[in-house]
């Protein structure tokens, strides 16, 4: 999609820290880090929220969740712990209208509830 940041991503029209890729998903580092370890993991294909994941998207979702936790090995944070977090729509916290895991590690985190 054209003026879809993270599609800009995925096409590397413009640039990202990419920690991890393969045929359906990237990897790259949060611009704006919440903690030490602040990735996000996303599908190549543009799906704006997690409300317009269809059935035959479900392979893929878990994919993502792969994804997530090789880069928490990675990264150094799986034993001592991580969250994945995405958020849909305004009162969601939803910004960026690309579907996204956070994976944020490296320190205590709080508040899982907002
Ligand atoms: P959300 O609020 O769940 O939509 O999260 C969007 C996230 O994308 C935020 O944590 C932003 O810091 C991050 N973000 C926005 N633009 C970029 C970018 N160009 N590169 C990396 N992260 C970005």
């Amino acid at each position: 999609m054209t003026d879809c940041i993270f599609c800009k991503i995925v096409e590397k029209k413009i640039p990202s820290n990419i920690v991890y890729e393969d045929e359906l998903a990237i990897g790259f580092a949060d611009v704006s880090p919440q903690a030490p370890v602040h990735i996000l993991v996303i599908p190549r294909k543009h799906i704006p929220t997690i409300l317009d994941i269809s059935e035959e998207d479900s392979m893929l979702m878990g994919h993502l969740i792969e994804v997530c936790k090789k880069i928490a090995r990675d990264k150094g944070i799986a034993k001592t712990g991580f969250r994945i977090i995405t958020n849909c729509n305004p009162e969601g916290g939803q910004v960026v209208y690309h579907v996204h895991l956070h994976v944020l590690g490296g320190r205590q985190l709080h508040g899982p509830f907002g």
